[in-house]
């Protein structure tokens, strides 16, 4: 604490930023917000790296690369509370799909060299998968009405709540018709987290699963065998399941190579 002042970091690991970017793009609010708490790194806003103690630390990525690892442990040891932010951080990311792939066969075929500069690791792994993580956020990006509750509720030291319920809940909510009942789409809102209000169906298109499964509870099997039913071939679901979420458990054996 400085004052009384929560002391904040907000750090990177690998990802497109867009989490980060999205709380920056909160310009009528973010000064109001800010004013409560003594930022001391921000990735993105500022290249300050400063590697002070911090009370809570936010984190967007996967851990992807050795520079990954090093950092997120010593984030870990300098914060007392970690949030992870976005389906990078919590899920892997969109690049978790390359998990199990040849990092030198990778750099090969994007850069067209088989040095591995980067020291890619191989895997591309959720920040809870290497460190204790408090509480996690996702979305891909975050939905900053979201990240705002959550920094209140730690401003004021209260545990954050967080949805534990599938999209197609806030889809009953709008009364926005079924697009699996009524089109036969390849719609993943049966086992993706609430939170986004149902945006993807809401304006007729399927959701594709970006704020990744309702942890531990996500019915796999079940979504699966209901596409089959409505004629997707088991491929065509396999691909749509490892976008967002390939490192869930019941779609990491699906992906088994
Ligand atoms: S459209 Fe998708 S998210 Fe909405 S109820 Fe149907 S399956 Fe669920
Ligand atoms: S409906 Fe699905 S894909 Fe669309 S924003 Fe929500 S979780 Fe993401």
């Amino acid at each position: 604490m400085t004052g009384n002042k929560i002391k904040v970091g907000f750090y990177s690991l690998t990802g497109c930023a867009g989490d980060f970017l999205n709380i920056l793009n909160m310009e009528d609010k973010l000064l109001e917000v800010f004013k409560l708490l003594d930022v001391v790194e921000f990735a993105l806003a500022s290249s300050k790296v400063v590697h002070e103690k911090v009370d809570v630390a936010f984190i967007e990525g996967s851990v992807t690369t050795q520079k990954d690892l090093e950092v997120l442990k010593k984030i870990r040891e300098n914060c007392n509370v970690l949030v992870a932010l976005g389906n990078c951080a919590v899920w892997g990311g969109v690049q978790a799909e390359l998990t199990g792939l040849d990092a030198k066969d990778l750099m090969k075929s994007v850069y067209n060299t088989t040095e591995n500069y980067y020291s890619f690791l191989g895997e591309h792994k959720a920040v809870s998968e290497v460190v204790k993580v408090d509480y996690e956020l996702p979305g891909c990006p975050i939905e900053v009405e979201e990240f705002l509750e959550l920094l209140i509720d730690v401003i004021r030291g209260v545990i954050p709540e967080f949805k534990d319920y599938p999209v197609c809940v806030e889809c009953k909510i709008r009364e926005i018709p079924c697009l699996i009942v009524e089109r036969g789409e390849a719609c993943l809102g049966p086992i993706t987290v609430g939170g986004c209000k149902a945006r993807c169906p809401y304006y007729n298109a399927p959701c594709i699963g970006c704020r990744g499964p309702v942890k531990e509870e996500a019915n796999v099997a079940g979504e699966l065998s209901m596409l089959l039913e409505k004629g997707w071939k088991k491929q065509e679901v396999i691909n749509r399941l490892r976008l967002f979420a390939a490192r869930y458990k019941d779609i990491a054996k699906l992906l088994e190579r």
